[in-house]
């Protein structure tokens, strides 16, 4: 079956927002992303704007990114004989040879976010630190409890995704493990750490993601440190679950989080 792309290059409606926060991730002292790794979007009136394979975050302009149609883009996501071949070329906006762009691979991961979340910002990226923590025997282990109060309300309790090709394979194990924990929690998380990967971090601005990739990186080097010397003392999951839900902490968390992240139900 010969699919259109479901993605075109249109800088005109690349949101300034989306550029800078991509940019601030890629700084080369964060350690996030190097080389063309990671990828940032937003839900947009147009579709959801995602950098394009190939660039590097640290140097995006407009011209980096496309406009994925969501509507199709979920219709491909839940196709059941779909090839990785035949996904490949609908993220191919080829209609100017001289200026083909390509979304990314990850794509549909960031799709798949959305549609279980209702978030509309979302940043992925690679850092060092949590890339090596994700990539451990008792990985998961690390990240069942938050270590730090700070870690308990800006990132919560995240989801932990085992290794899965990038592609089609990551993007409907990820939409399966949101749905399971948002029916566990009763709420969506704010971070999804990827086995051998990277993270995902999600939420109703650029903000909220900003600093949840970064409290997502100073939990890892946390949990390095506190290895350094003996074993980790995790919070107990009943005082972090509370911490979240203490006033003060609620406000706080208010000011990163837009206020349309609503239920899709
Ligand atoms: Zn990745």
């Amino acid at each position: 079956m010969k699919d259109r792309p479901i993605v075109r290059h249109a800088p005109a409606l690349v949101p300034a927002e989306l550029v800078r926060l991509t940019k601030r991730l890629g700084e080369p002292a964060r350690d996030m992303v190097c080389v063309a790794e990671g990828n940032t979007s937003v839900l947009t009136d147009e579709g959801l704007v995602i950098k394009a394979s190939g660039a590097q975050m640290s140097d995006v302009t407009a011209q980096d990114f496309v406009v994925v149609d969501v509507e199709r883009a979920v219709e491909i996501l839940h196709r059941p004989n779909l090839t990785q071949r035949e996904l490949e070329r609908c993220l191919r906006d080829d209609s100017d040879p001289a200026n083909e762009r390509r979304a990314s691979i990850e794509t549909l991961m960031h799709v798949a976010v959305i549609w279980e979340t209702g978030a509309s910002w979302v940043a992925h990226t690679h850092p060092t630190v949590v890339v090596g923590l994700a990539s451990v025997l008792e990985n998961e282990r690390m990240w069942l409890s938050p270590l730090f109060p700070d870690e308990a309300v800006t990132v919560g309790e995240p989801v932990w995704i085992p290794y899965m090709r990038p592609g089609l394979e990551l993007a409907r194990g990820v939409g399966a493990a949101i749905s399971a924990y948002t029916e566990i929690h009763n709420s969506y998380p704010r971070l999804m750490i990827l086995a051998n990967h990277g993270i995902v971090a999600l939420g109703g601005s650029a903000q909220e993601v900003d600093a949840v990739s970064t409290m997502a990186v100073k939990a890892a080097r946390a949990r390095l440190v506190a290895r350094a010397f003996g074993d980790p003392h995790y919070l107990d999951p009943i005082e972090a679950g509370s911490l979240q839900e203490r006033e003060d902490e609620v406000a706080r968390r208010a000011r990163f989080t837009a206020a349309g992240r609503e239920s899709k139900q």
